[in-house]
């Protein structure tokens, strides 16, 4: 990504929009990488770590871009065939966890991606990640920083679409017209 040299004066506006377009498309960039990470975590029993080592190792293997098959990971509805074929070569190093860790590991990514979206947000209210245990849920929620507080304020507690709680993991703990916030049960609390 290209950046320009800070400008003369403060107040250039064309400069600051354009800082802001770059850190959109980063975002949308670690978005997709993160989301394509999820899904093939889940598709092939996968820890996160060995899912994105999957899609680096296709990508460098195709002399692609990693965001690029990410994108194309999230949009096709079958494996691209250089993750098929990195698969297959390297199935040894790409170790199975339990669904249990897999659903954890999705949640807490979510809550991490939409701490992102807070600080480009940088205060105000706006669009947030699901943050349900399901790698293809790409639905957002209606968040107020206020909520954002109260949600990343302890462990193991997300924010999630009404619904998209998974039964036997998850306890719902408080639910309104927009959101709920479930509590993973994996986690010790006092
Ligand atoms: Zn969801």
């Amino acid at each position: 990504m290209a950046t320009r040299e800070m400008p003369e004066r403060p107040d250039d506006v064309f400069f600051w929009r354009e800082r802001a377009a770059q850190l959109e498309e980063a975002l949308q960039s670690r978005i997709v990488i993160e989301q394509a990470k999820g899904i093939l975590a889940e598709r092939f029993g996968l820890g996160l770590e060995g899912s994105f080592g999957l899609i680096r190792h296709a990508a460098r293997s195709n002399r692609m871009k990693i965001h690029v098959l990410a994108r194309a990971v999230t949009t096709e509805r079958e494996t691209p065939k250089p993750i098929v074929r990195s698969l297959a070569a390297q199935a040894h190093v790409f170790v199975a966890v339990s669904r249990e860790q897999r659903v954890a590991d999705t949640e807490k990514l979510f809550k991490d991606l939409n701490l992102s979206i807070a600080e480009l947000l940088d205060g105000k209210s706006g669009g947030f990640l699901c943050e349900c245990g399901n790698p293809l849920c790409n639905e957002t929620i209606d968040l107020d920083p206020e909520d954002l507080k109260m949600l990343h304020s302890r462990d193991g507690f997300y924010a999630i679409i009404v619904g998209h709680q998974i039964p036997d993991l998850e306890t719902v703990v408080m639910e309104n017209d927009r959101f709920a916030i479930v509590r993973n049960n994996g986690y010790a609390f006092d």
